[in-house]
């Protein structure tokens, strides 16, 4: 079986280090451990899922690329899928909301101990997964922003170390702020372009939420600003 895996998750794994155990929560149909199995990219993996028809679905397509032996796939809540004797150095969870990944985080807080890197892809509220790991003893290693039909998705990779992130470098991301890569200019061009658009619509009068849009403004051409 030819794993049908996305770009969004291609991209997710180039950041999943060769050879390593990796546990992926919220698996839902396996894409990512049996696309990075098929490729020789890790060793073997745990694909976690909580919803029982995901959860089949990644059981059959693991049976149907015959992995059953290097994937095992746990019907669990987030870390829970995780043993101390799993000996998983990389965690992955994407596809979600941020806020949901940082409960899932939270949750689980317990099993993190062992993990070397954490690959995270947030669908929106990345600030809420910067600052849990700013929290927590995450520091941020990489970010990407890429795009795929028409939306914009961020990965963040995380390693234990310090680093604490203020609200801008939670919300615009520590090393896309050294970076400035074409897809985070992209990104918030775009969402500069909305912003401009939507404070053009409220009337002069309404100062109260032109300031609070004025603000959200003025941090985005803060953030995009050409330093160089
Ligand atoms: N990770 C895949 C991807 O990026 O394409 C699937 C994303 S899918 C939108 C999110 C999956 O996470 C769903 O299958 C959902 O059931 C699962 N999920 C949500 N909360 C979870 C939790 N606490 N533990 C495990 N799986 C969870």
């Amino acid at each position: 079986m030819e794993t049908n895996i996305s770009q969004r998750l291609l991209d997710v794994a180039d950041f999943i280090p060769q050879g390593v155990k990796l546990l992926d929560v919220g698996s839902d149909h396996g894409y990512l451990p049996i696309y990075l199995l098929q490729a020789g990219l890790i060793s073997s993996a745990i694909a976690g899922e909580v919803v029982q028809g995901p959860y089949q679905s990644a059981l059959a397509n693991v049976a149907e690329a015959g992995l059953d032996k290097q994937i095992q796939v746990r019907l669990a809540d987030g870390l829970e899928a995780l043993e101390p004797s799993d000996g998983v150095t990389t965690l992955a969870i994407c596809g979600m909301g941020g806020r949901l990944i940082a409960d899932i985080l939270a949750a689980g807080e317990d099993k993190l101990s062992g993990l070397e890197r954490l690959v995270l892809q947030p669908n929106n509220r990345e600030d809420d997964v910067r600052a849990w790991l700013s929290d927590h003893g995450f520091r941020i290693k990489a970010e990407k922003v890429m795009s795929e039909k028409g939306k914009f998705y961020e990965i963040i990779v995380a390693q234990p170390g310090q680093e604490i992130l203020n609200d801008f470098q939670q919300r615009f991301g520590p090393r896309h702020l050294e970076v400035k890569s074409p897809g985070f200019m992209a990104k918030w061009q775009r969402e500069l372009g909305k912003l401009e658009g939507a404070l053009s619509k409220i009337p002069q009068d309404n100062q109260g939420d032109r300031q609070a849009l004025e603000q959200r403004i003025q941090a985005i051409k803060e953030a995009i600003k050409d330093e160089g």
